[in-house]
């Protein structure tokens, strides 16, 4: 059953995956949590390190953001840059977001991949 809550003009999914591994009703790997973001490793890594950076908030893509809710993408990246430095990534990192049927989202709340570990060649390898 769908069912919605809205809190302070934020909405909320009950039956969206992500906001369930939040407030840890679904187990996960956390490796970062603030005020405002939720970061753990994804359950099929790609690399190394692959880790899923996700906003609070439930928003469910990038074509989602507005003035009003982009903040939350700001607070994803200030977590990054955390986490890249606690997972020990100085040689460097990617960053991907996957919106919509063309991007290849599968999970519908906003969430960031950050990636490392090894070297990841220049640009995605289309699939
Ligand atoms: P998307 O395809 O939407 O960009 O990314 C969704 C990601 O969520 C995928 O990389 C997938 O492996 C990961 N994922 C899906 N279900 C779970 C889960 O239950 N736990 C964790 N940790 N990751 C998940
Ligand atoms: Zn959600």
């Amino acid at each position: 059953m769908l069912c919605l809550v809205i809190l302070n003009g934020v909405r909320e999914m009950s039956d969206c995956l992500f906001c369930r591994i939040i407030t840890g009703e679904i187990p996960s790997q956390k490796v970062y949590e603030d005020d405002y973001v939720f970061a753990f490793r994804d359950i099929a890594p790609q690399a190394p390190v692959h880790i899923l950076v996700v906003p609070k908030e439930h928003i469910s893509s990038a074509a989602a953001l507005r003035p009003e809710n982009s903040d939350a993408a700001a607070k994803c990246f200030e977590a990054i840059a955390i986490i890249a430095e606690n997972e020990g990534l100085r040689d460097g990192f990617r960053v991907i977001t996957n919106s919509g049927e063309h991007g290849g989202q599968t999970v519908f709340h906003l969430h960031f991949h950050l990636m490392g570990g090894k070297g990841l060649g220049s640009m995605l390898v289309v699939g």
